[in-house]
């Protein structure tokens, strides 16, 4: 009997280790299985919701990509937990054998302790096409004006452009001094925000949420601010704070911290039982899930692979325009080290170096032919011998031309 493969999860982490997966081995049984009814891209859940996009048009495969690696795809199917001594996952339904398994179940959002955010029935997440439905249902019924979001990340500038794109006015909350605060400084944070206030969102920077008034059928109808002002709005959106989505493996025995330990070959505490993606607590973005996910596949199917880009956060974002790439910690006060800036009427870039080293980079304009960054960074390489010829933000691909393993990176992004 061929082995039975299975991956809990259909997103980034799951779909890139499904095909690997199938790269490897042409004869095992691939069983994915999802919640979700359409394996689709978290990135582009604002365009569902700003009504550019269908559904169907959120999936980041091809539509046959299941039938064409012989996968096969148990959607709207719940894992609702693990049994690691009789290798089996249980679901609503029964149990499902595996003989590898890779747990690949992304994450969840939170929802801050304010007074009736916990309890009242009309404030929503933003982290799958589910939520989106919710809330494209919440701006239709209620006619929406004016929508209050608690966070300005990746997640809560999304929302913001899907709902401004409808017409609703939206308010941002952000505990942080500017927007987006682990992935900008604050020249970048401020040409986002000038964007993001020309299509009319207003932001509170520095300010959080610390009560909400409700209605009498338990909305949402004001937001107070630490500052007193009450902020009215038809309801609330929270975007500040992910976790690994780990609650329904809590009596398998699987260890766990934030998310789901694993070791550099995303094998979990268990036998043949992997993890990839936002599910470990590694990482909160997609190409870093993807990676895992491919990871995790190889040592799946024996093939020796190493995930090495724990230390290394990357992100990509393109707001109105503006597109901006971020890797490593861009705010890190790291002594010693020297603060290259360059400005120009398109594109800011701004870079860590020490001892020759580039610690973190960000670009915000035009990002194309930066996927070497991510090399350099990732594995420490030393150019400071170039530094004495050339401005660090000239430093190109081609001053590494040769080099076999930096080659993937080229158009990485
Ligand atoms: C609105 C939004 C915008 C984002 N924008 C960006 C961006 O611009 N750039 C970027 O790099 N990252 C972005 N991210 C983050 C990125 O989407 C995630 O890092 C990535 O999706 C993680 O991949 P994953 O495979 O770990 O989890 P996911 O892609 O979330 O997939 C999780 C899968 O697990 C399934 N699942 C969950 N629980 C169960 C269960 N109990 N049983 C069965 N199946 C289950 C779900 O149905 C889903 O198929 C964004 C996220 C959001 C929410």
């Amino acid at each position: 009997m061929a082995e039975i493969y299975v991956i809990v999860g259909a997103g980034a982490a799951g779909i890139a280790a499904a095909e690997r997966i199938r790269l490897y081995k042409k004869d095992v049984t691939i069983i994915m299985m999802s919640i979700d009814e359409y394996s689709h891209s978290r990135c582009m859940l604002h365009k569902y919701l700003g009504g550019e996009r269908t559904a169907e048009e959120l999936s980041f495969v091809e539509p046959d990509f299941f039938e064409k690696n012989n996968i096969f795809w148990g959607k709207e199917q719940k894992a609702l937990g693990l049994d690691i001594q009789n290798r089996q996952i249980r679901m609503e339904n029964g149990y499902q054998p595996y003989d590898k398994l890779l747990i690949a179940t992304g994450s969840v959002f939170g929802i801050p302790p304010i007074n009736n955010f916990r309890t009242a029935s009309n404030v929503y997440g933003f982290r799958d096409l589910s939520d989106a439905r919710k809330i494209d249902a919440a701006v239709k019924a209620k006619n929406a004006k004016h929508v209050f979001i608690v966070g300005s990340g990746l997640v809560g500038l999304d929302v913001a452009v899907g709902l401004m794109e409808r017409g609703v006015k939206v308010t941002i909350a952000e505990m942080a001094p500017r927007v987006m605060p682990l992935q900008t400084d604050d020249t970048a944070a401020k040409a986002y925000q000038e964007r993001f206030e020309a299509e009319g969102a207003r932001f509170l920077l520095g300010i959080g949420a610390s009560d909400s008034i409700v209605n009498d059928q338990n909305e949402i109808t004001g937001v107070v601010l630490s500052t007193g002002e009450t902020i009215e709005c038809d309801f609330v959106i929270c975007a500040a704070g992910v976790r690994p989505n780990i609650e329904w493996l809590k009596d398998s025995g699987l260890a766990m911290e934030r998310g789901i330990t694993v070791d550099g070959y995303m094998r979990t505490s268990a036998p043949d039982v992997y993890a990839a993606g936002d599910v470990t607590g590694l990482s909160g973005v997609w190409p870093n899930a993807m990676d895992m996910g491919r990871v995790a596949a190889a040592n799946m199917c024996g093939v020796e692979a190493e995930y090495t880009d724990r230390y290394c956060m990357k992100n990509t974002s393109n707001f109105y325009g503006l597109q901006m790439l971020t890797i490593g910690d861009i705010n890190a006060q790291i002594e010693g080290a020297d603060i290259y800036v360059k400005e120009s009427r398109n594109c800011y870039k701004k870079a860590i170096v020490k001892d020759g080293v580039l610690k973190a980079i960000l670009i915000q304009g035009d990002i194309s032919h930066t996927g070497h960054w991510q090399y350099l960074i990732k594995n420490s390489v030393d150019v400071s011998e170039l530094l004495k010829q050339k401005d660090v933000f000239d430093i190109t691909y081609g001053d590494f031309y040769g080099m076999d393993d930096l080659a993937e990176y080229q158009y990485a992004l």
